[in-house]
């Protein structure tokens, strides 16, 4: 979501390089937009100050003009700050003033748009975030696990929570009549359970998760990170939206079918259904998502 960003400040003349976790490097480094990854080895909730300096020197030696910081935290606002990089630009999100100097006002854009505001010759036309992969990677990839095309592949996971996740894949795939390949971390492995097929769940790299969607013949996922990447890869895909929003987090791909049935109670972005009914996905068929998939050219 945060690739137009980087394509508007590339548009611009600027160089830009990443400073991000390592596990999420794999899908950086696939954007022709970005230079170089700064892997930076920050836990989530932890302030690691020694760490955070050991950075910003590094940063510093650099000699960068401009920052420009998507996450909301005070923390993600220290290492630009201690590396006296001039322009520190990013939303107001935990008071970050002083920490940052050119604050924006939270929006309520959809996210490619609220982080594409934070480029310095404004909007412009937002591009459709891309992801570059060669068919011998995807070839490769195939042979290593043993898969043959044509294939499907299910996302069943959503980091966020169970109000992300659609409860019938194992429903799903059991009715697709095709082979099926399903992707996620290990942490996804519960919502993977008995959904059959070949569960790569846990089992594979970021690296060769991308490789493997761009080789589907359609992915049908959560709202969540593998339903971007199939996005950003323009495979053909149906996007299963429950708790969120569509127009929140969109998948930015001509080649995606959303599927959200737009409660009076959703979006309520929770991460377990407040109602306890959770009628946003359980009310959502396997009729409804065959037929999508189905649909797909
Ligand atoms: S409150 Fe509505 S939108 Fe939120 S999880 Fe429950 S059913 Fe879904």
């Amino acid at each position: 979501m945060a690739q137009p960003l980087f394509a508007s400040l590339k548009r611009s003349g600027a160089r830009v390089d990443v400073l991000a976790p390592e596990w999420v490097a794999a899908v950086l480094r696939r954007m022709p937009e970005v230079s170089e990854v700064i892997p930076g080895a920050f836990r989530h909730g932890a302030l690691q100050l020694a760490e955070r300096w050991r950075v910003a020197r590094e940063l510093k030696k650099r000699g960068y003009d401009s920052a420009i910081v998507l996450p909301n935290s005070w923390k993600s606002a220290l290492v630009p700050f201690l590396a006296g990089i001039p322009r520190r630009a990013g939303y107001i999100g935990e008071l970050r003033y002083g920490l940052l100097n050119a604050l924006y006002r939270s929006s309520k854009a959809p996210m490619p748009q609220h982080y594409a505001r934070l480029a310095d010759d404004g909007l412009g036309e937002l591009e459709r975030p891309h992801l570059e992969v060669t068919p011998l990677e995807t070839e490769e990839t195939m042979q290593r696990f043993g898969i043959s095309s044509p294939y499907f592949v299910l996302c069943p996971g959503a980091e966020y929570g169970p109000a992300k996740r659609w409860p019938y894949f194992r429903d799903l795939a059991a009715r697709l009549g095709a082979t099926v390949v399903i992707l996620g971390s290990a942490k996804d492995a519960p919502a993977a359970s008995g959904v059959p097929g070949l569960n790569l769940v846990g089992k594979t790299s970021l690296d060769e998760a991308v490789r493997l969607i761009a080789g589907a013949s359609a992915v049908v996922s959560n709202d969540s990170g593998l339903m971007h990447i199939a996005a950003a890869l323009g495979r053909p895909q149906v996007a299963l939206f429950g708790s969120s929003s569509p127009e929140h987090t969109p998948p930015a791909s001509p080649a995606a079918r959303v599927l959200w049935l737009r409660l009076e109670c959703s979006p309520c972005f929770e991460r377990e259904c407040p109602l306890g009914h959770f009628r946003c996905m359980k009310e959502l068929s396997v009729d409804t998502v065959l037929g999508a998939v189905r649909s797909l050219s």
